[in-house]
C-alpha cells in the first residue's frame, strides 16, 4: 500500500529532531498544520445537474511569512496528502529563504473529465468559500497538479470581484497579461535543471550527452526537459498518467509536447517504444526526474534504480525506506524541498512585482532564480558533506533551524 505522506512528514521531522538543537515544541508544532479548512463545493454541471465536490485549504505554518502554496485538482487528493504538501511548502520556503510560510489546497476532482466551464465554476465557487482565508498578506495560492495560469486568473477575478477592486497579488502563477511574472511557468522545471547541473558537476557526471528519464510531462516535467535539453542532455524516456515512451536516441521534446496536448498523454508518440511507469524507474539512464506524484520511488523499486542522480521535481516522490536504499547505493538525490523550489521562488518574485506595481524582464527573473537556486544548492550540499548526511537531511536541518530561529524571535502568543 502507498505510504501516507503525512506519516512521511512526521517521520522526517522525528529524524531531524534528533539531529538539531531546537526546542522540542518546535518539532511538535511543525508536525501539525495551524488550520484546516474543508469545504463542500456545489457546482452546476453542463448537463444541468449539481455535483458537490470536496475541497481543502491547509495553513501549515506562518512563522516566516504569509502562507504560500499551490492548489491541486486531482481525483486522489485527500486531506492527509494536502497536510503533507502544506508542511513541505513550509520547509521549502525556509530552505530557499523566502519570507513565506507553507500552505496547500486541493479539490477532489478529475479536471480532465470536466469541461472548461465546469472547471471555471468549480474554481470560482471554491475561491468564494475560502475568500476570508486567502489574501496577499494571509495566504497566496499558486498552481499545482491539475491547475494552471487560467485557474489562477479565475481565482484572482473572483477574489477581486468580491473585494470590489483588483487584487493581482492574491495569487501567483497568473497569466502574464494579468500581472503574472515572466518565467513563472517554466520556473520549477528550470530550477530542477539548475540543480541537476550543479549536482552533476559534484558527482563528475557530464550533463552534455547524459541520458535523462522523466515521470510527468506537465508544467514541471516539460520545462525540466526543455532546460535539460538546452544544457545538452538527452531525454530518452517520459511517462505520465496515460503511459510512456522510450527512445534511446533521444525524444523530440517539442513534438512530444504537441502529441501530449493533442491526445492527453505522451503514450503512443510515433517512432518511440512504449514504456510503463514501473519500467521507467529501472531504466538505464544517468538522471532520473520524478515530476508527477508522491510515493513513486519505494522500497519495491529503489533497488532497481540505475540512475546516478535523482532530482525530485515532484513533491514527496521518494518514500523514507526508498531513500535509505538509494543512499546505500550511492545515488545522489536532490530533495524536493530544494529541487522544485524554483516555482515558489519565482512566485515570490511575482508577488513582489505585483505589490510594487513593477514588471521585471525575463532575464532579470531568470538570473535571480538561478542565483537563488545555486546558492541554496551549495548551502545544502556543503552541509551534507560536513555532516556526512544526505542532501535531504541537510536541507531539512537548514529549514528546521531557520524555522526554530523565527519561532524563538516571535515568541509564543499570548
Ligand atoms: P501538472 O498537472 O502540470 O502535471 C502532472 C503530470 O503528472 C502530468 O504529466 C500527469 O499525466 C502526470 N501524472 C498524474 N498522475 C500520474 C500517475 N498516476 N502516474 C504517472 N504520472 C501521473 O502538474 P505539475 O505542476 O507539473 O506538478 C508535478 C509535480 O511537481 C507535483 O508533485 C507538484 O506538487 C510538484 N510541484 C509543482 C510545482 C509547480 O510550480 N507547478 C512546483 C513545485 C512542485
Amino acid at each position: 500500500m502507498a505510504e501516507n505522506p503525512l506519516r512521511v512528514v512526521e517521520e522526517q521531522l522525528d529524524f531531524i529532531g534528533e539531529l538539531v538543537k531546537v526546542e522540542p515544541s518546535v518539532i511538535a508544532q511543525l508536525k501539525k498544520p495551524r488550520r484546516v479548512i474543508e469545504v463542500s463545493i456545489p457546482v452546476r454541471m453542463d448537463d444541468g445537474h449539481v455535483e458537490v465536490f470536496t475541497g481543502y485549504r491547509v495553513h501549515h505554518c506562518r512563522w516566516r511569512g504569509p502562507y504560500k502554496g499551490g492548489i491541486r485538482y486531482h481525483p486522489r487528493v485527500d486531506l492527509d496528502e494536502v497536510k503533507a504538501l502544506a508542511a513541505w511548502m513550509t520547509f521549502k520556503t525556509a530552505v530557499v529563504d523566502l519570507p513565506y510560510g507553507g500552505a496547500k489546497g486541493g479539490v477532489i476532482c478529475d479536471p480532465r473529465r470536466l469541461s472548461v466551464g465546469e472547471v471555471e465554476r468549480l474554481t470560482r465557487r471554491y475561491t468564494s468559500m475560502i475568500r476570508d482565508d486567502i489574501g496577499p498578506f494571509i495566504d497566496v495560492p499558486a498552481p499545482d497538479v491539475g491547475t494552471d495560469a487560467q485557474v489562477m486568473a479565475w481565482i484572482m477575478d473572483t477574489y477581486s470581484s468580491l473585494k470590489g477592486y483588483s487584487v493581482p497579488e492574491v495569487v501567483t502563477g497568473k497569466p502574464v497579461e494579468l500581472g503574472g511574472s515572466y518565467g513563472r511557468e517554466a520556473a520549477t522545471g528550470r530550477g530542477v535543471a539548475i540543480c541537476a547541473g550543479e549536482a552533476a558537476e559534484k558527482i563528475g557526471l557530464q550533463l552534455k550527452g547524459a541520458k535523462v528519464a522523466l515521470q510527468g510531462y506537465g508544467k514541471v516535467g516539460y520545462y525540466a526537459a526543455e532546460s535539460l535539453e538546452a544544457m545538452g542532455a538527452r531525454i530518452i524516456a517520459v511517462t505520465d498518467a496515460g503511459g510512456g515512451v522510450y527512445d534511446p536516441e533521444g525524444l523530440n521534446i517539442l513534438k512530444l509536447k504537441a502529441h501530449e496536448r493533442e491526445t492527453g498523454s505522451v503514450a503512443g508518440f510515433p517512432g518511440a517504444r512504449p514504456l510503463t511507469n514501473e519500467e521507467l524507474f529501472s531504466l538505464e539512464c544517468d538522471v532520473l526526474v520524478p515530476a508527477a506524484l508522491e510515493n513513486v520511488i519505494t522500497s519495491r523499486n529503489a533497488g532497481d534504480v540505475e540512475a546516478k542522480l535523482i532530482v525530485e521535481g515532484a513533491n514527496g516522490p521518494t518514500t523514507p525506506e526508498a531513500d535509505r536504499i538509494l543512499n546505500e547505493k550511492g545515488i545522489l538525490v536532490v530533495p524536493d524541498i530544494l529541487a522544485n523550489a524554483g516555482g515558489v521562488t519565482v512566485s515570490y518574485f511575482e508577488w513582489v512585482q505585483n505589490l510594487n506595481r513593477e514588471r521585471w524582464p525575463l532575464e532579470t527573473v531568470n538570473r535571480r532564480l538561478e542565483d537563488r537556486m545555486r546558492e541554496s544548492f551549495h548551502a545544502v550540499y556543503k552541509l551534507s558533506r560536513e555532516r556526512g548526511e544526505s542532501m535531504r537531511t541537510a536541507a531539512y536541518i537548514i529549514a528546521v533551524e531557520r524555522l526554530a530561529e523565527a519561532h524563538l524571535k516571535l515568541g509564543l502568543f499570548p
